[in-house]
């Protein structure tokens, strides 16, 4: 596709597109368009018979290129972004060693930098929406809010609601009720927003009293808002809760009335068979998040048996790496490796599995499955144009499982959020991509170095220079 092209697609106004095909649930449909408008898919339909229908619309061809739902990412942390290359090698409980210190050496300025250079890798990955699991960081959640609404993409923004400090049992009774004033307030903030979505947030169980992780749930169940918990993620974190509560995570939120479609547990790795029965009873939804499972986890969650049995699920990077093709790979990938090869189950999950989680399924995880996640009429029109005449795709026969295993992000020509052209060919529209980069890693040296990281894992190098010098 040329400049006229691009051009054409960053017009405001009503679009009819017509690529090769449009990847619909069901699957592929060749020579199906779309016509945007107002910032959603106006209707989805055979290309002649939109042509008929709306006659005053000139035709976009996009010849080459499959039109896909944008990613959904269900986990992130945006303003971790400066730590990204901290993470290798890095044992479980990472969160105490390295993000909670280097979110806390953020400022304003920072915050929204690493907001912004993480929407921005989200974006040239092909998400066009990412859940942010609440900053640590001692700024206004809003800066995150307007990172993401200035690098264009769609943001489930998480207020974090912890109302323990360390390693107390108890809150003092002033700061639950702050706690619960502010989520209330965070929860209304923004109301008619087209791209923030509101959330609130507890990091761990262990950091919030019953009432409020109580509470938060009934909030954001009357918001139509999720509450995003990480859950059962480390043998650590299971262990704490059995020694303080008796119960293991899953069961104590359980216990006080905190599952339920509102919650959004992350990772949920360690799942007993009784745990599953009760995402599956109650509707809680689930963050899968291999990547993190590989790079620092204890467990693989089961995530081609809650398919199966109709759990809730999307798919999360939590920060690891943001290309959706490459996650919806390593969630397949990570089934087979822990699942799939001990039973002989050599398709888990038959490839469509991971590209629908990582996008209607993330969509509806995250509370937006009325606004986004799917090619159809009515939903906000946040999609991909991918090329498929690459080596990797022009000899397609099995269109969406040759998207889980042989997709990545060199093959996004344009990303579209909320109807808007936000990314052409990796680079961002209307604002200046590259310079971001620029700023991003010279604040990010100064942060790394002003916060009191503690690291397990010499770098790469340093690894090999030990080993080869034995
Ligand atoms: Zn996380």
């Amino acid at each position: 596709m040329n400049q006229l092209t691009r051009d054409l697609l960053d017009s405001p106004g009503p679009l009819l597109l017509v690529p090769d095909a449009v990847l619909l649930p069901e699957g592929p449909a060749d020579g199906y368009a779309v016509v945007v408008a107002d910032g959603s898919f106006r209707a989805v339909g055979p290309a002649g018979e939109l042509a008929r229908t709306h006659p005053g619309l000139d035709a976009v061809t996009l010849p080459g290129h499959l039109l896909m739902p944008g990613f959904v990412d269900a986990h992130h942390h945006l303003t971790q972004s400066f730590g990204s290359a901290l993470a290798f090698g890095e044992p479980s409980e990472i969160f105490r060693r390295v993000w909670v210190p280097l979110e806390g050496a953020l400022d304003e300025e920072s915050a929204h930098a690493a907001a912004k250079l993480a929407a921005l890798e989200a974006l040239r990955g092909g998400f066009t929406t990412v859940t942010d699991a609440g900053t640590r960081a001692d700024v206004d959640v809003d800066i995150v809010a307007s990172a993401a609404r200035d690098a264009g993409i769609r943001c489930v923004l998480g207020l974090v609601c912890n109302d323990v400090a360390g390693d107390a049992a108890t809150a003092a009774e002033d700061s639950t009720a702050a706690v619960l004033e502010s989520a209330e307030k965070h929860l209304a903030r923004y109301d008619g927003d087209p791209l923030i979505h509101a959330s609130l947030a507890v990091s761990i169980p262990e950091a919030a009293t019953s009432t409020t992780l109580h509470r938060t749930a009934r909030l954001a169940e009357e918001a139509g808002a999720v509450v995003q918990i990480h859950v059962n993620e480390h043998l650590a974190g299971v262990e704490r809760s059995l020694v303080r509560h008796g119960l293991r995570p899953l069961e104590h939120l359980h216990s006080i009335g905190a599952l339920g479609p509102q919650l959004l547990a992350a990772h949920a790795t360690l799942l007993t068979p009784r745990e599953l029965t009760l995402l599956a009873d109650t509707g809680t939804a689930v963050s899968y998040n291999p990547v993190a499972s590989a790079w620092k986890g204890n467990a693989v969650a089961p995530a081609t048996a809650m398919a199966e049995r109709g759990i809730r699920f999307g798919l999360g990077t939590d920060g690891t790496r943001g290309d959706g093709f490459r996650l919806a790979d390593a969630a397949e990938f990570a089934q087979r490796i822990a699942y799939g090869l001990a039973t002989g189950d050599s398709s888990c999950g038959a490839g469509w599995t991971w590209l629908e989680h990582a996008t209607a399924g993330g969509a509806d995880a995250v509370g937006l499955g009325a606004r986004t996640g799917t090619v159809a009429e009515g939903l906000a029109a946040d999609f991909l144009l991918v090329d498929i005449t690459t080596p990797e795709l022009a000899l397609s026969r099995d269109v969406p499982w040759e998207l889980v295993r042989r997709g990545n992000r060199d093959q996004i020509t344009a990303v579209f959020v909320a109807g808007e052209l936000r990314l052409w060919r990796g680079l961002p529209t209307g604002w200046d991509g590259p310079a971001l980069v620029r700023q991003a890693a010279q604040l990010a040296r100064a942060a790394v170095e002003r916060a009191p990281i503690t690291r397990v894992h010499p770098t790469s190098a340093a690894a090999r220079q030990r080993s080869t010098a034995r």
